[in-house]
């Protein structure tokens, strides 16, 4: 799960790494209370999911005078399609040099892997020919001094405790991302101007959690059936048991040119009820007019997996394919509720290109 930058900076800051003084605000005469605590020059910084606010047009600059005027001005903007609800605002930093750090795994060698550029900021993504990298082992406490020299190259040494601390935060928190994009240096010291942290979503219950805001909430249904479910962009609904007949369902369905609403594997040995809660949440997206059931009955029984699909009982048409124990018994109690059952997957994903619209 993703940490706004006004949730990661605090988290930051309790490890030890230098943050500017800030406030979140709601609305533009909030800010007005604040601006003595942040001297004649405050930065305003849209709290939006997205990368790249700075070029979007979410970082602004303010003096006491026209700090309201300018909070006003980006509350009333959207930030890559992303109305702007919160807004840090910051005391404006005397920035010296923008470095870029982050920590993230590194998959071919299953370790935390370290990244340093000596040239940060807004442009880090067309510049990546300066950028440093070192591998940690996780069974290390500390970014040993050798690594942390060969990331630093000629960058300050006074970078270097905020980078370890960052790697604290990466550890502590099971991040997937810490990044500070840019640290800076100032004539007060180092400072991390912006901060991302991405949580595993597998430990959002290890760090207290409860909610994973990332999720939508069909997502979040999902996840309480235990079903691997993903949204996609289409229209068609699918519905199989194990990743790989699912995934050739969406294949097939990308063959005759049409276009899958999700993913959604129910799983071994789905049962009525789960059947049932699969079928209902595939056709509570209101984009869907057709849905593809398409299941192998092994340790699953098709008649079981037939009572769940007339038990949801929802509007859109729902196309069935099913194979194995009792498909018999599954056909019959289908056809009875005037449900199509059809005998290979390509009649039925035929079928469904020509029931949607
Ligand atoms: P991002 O574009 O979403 O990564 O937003 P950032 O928080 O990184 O801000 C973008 C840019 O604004 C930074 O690279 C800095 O150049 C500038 N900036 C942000 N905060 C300050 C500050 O306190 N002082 C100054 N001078 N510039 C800042
Ligand atoms: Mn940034």
């Amino acid at each position: 799960m993703k940490m706004l930058e006004y949730e990661a900076k605090p988290i930051f800051s309790t490890y030890g790494i230098p943050v500017p003084k800030g406030v979140l605000i709601r609305a533009p005469e909030e800010v007005t209370a604040h601006l003595p605590e942040f001297g004649d020059s405050v930065v305003m910084k849209a709290q939006v999911d997205v990368g790249g606010r700075g070029k979007a047009g979410g970082v602004l600059f303010a003096d006491a005078t026209s700090a309201v005027r300018t909070a006003r001005e980006l509350f009333s903007r959207e930030i890559k399609g992303i109305p702007v609800k919160e807004i840090l605002v910051e005391e404006r930093l005397p920035i010296e040099h923008e470095y870029y750090v982050s920590i993230a795994i590194d998959r071919s060698s299953k370790q935390p892997v370290i990244l340093f550029a000596d040239a940060g900021g807004v442009e880090i993504e067309s510049d990546v020919t300066a950028v440093r990298k070192v591998v940690v082992s996780p069974l290390l406490r500390d970014i040993p001094p050798f690594l942390m020299r060969e990331l630093l190259g000629g960058a300050p040494k006074e970078l270097a405790p905020v980078i370890n601390s960052l790697y604290h935060v990466f550890q502590e928190k099971d991040a997937m991302l810490a990044e500070i994009n840019p640290l800076v240096t100032t004539p007060r010291g180092v400072y991390a101007a912006d901060a991302k942290l991405i949580v595993d979503d597998n430990a959002l219950a290890r760090q207290g959690i409860e909610v994973n805001r990332d999720l939508s909430e069909r997502e979040r249904e999902a996840e309480r059936h235990g079903f691997s479910y993903v949204e996609l962009d289409g229209t068609i609904g699918v519905i199989g048991n194990g990743a790989g007949l699912t995934m050739s369902t969406l294949d097939l369905i990308e063959y005759y040119q049409g276009r899958a609403a999700n993913f959604l594997d129910v799983g071994g040995g789905a049962d009525q009820e789960r059947v049932k809660h699969a079928v209902r949440l595939v056709a509570s997206m209101p984009k869907v007019s057709v849905i593809v059931v398409n299941l192998l009955g092994g340790i699953t029984r098709c008649d079981e997996v037939a009572k769940g699909i007339i038990a949801a009982g929802v509007t859109p048409p729902v196309i069935v394919r099913m194979a194995g124990t009792n498909e018999e018994e599954g056909r019959r109690l289908l056809s009875e509720c005037g449900y199509r059952m059809l005998e290979s997957m390509d009649a039925a994903v035929k079928a469904a290109m020509e029931a949607r619209s």
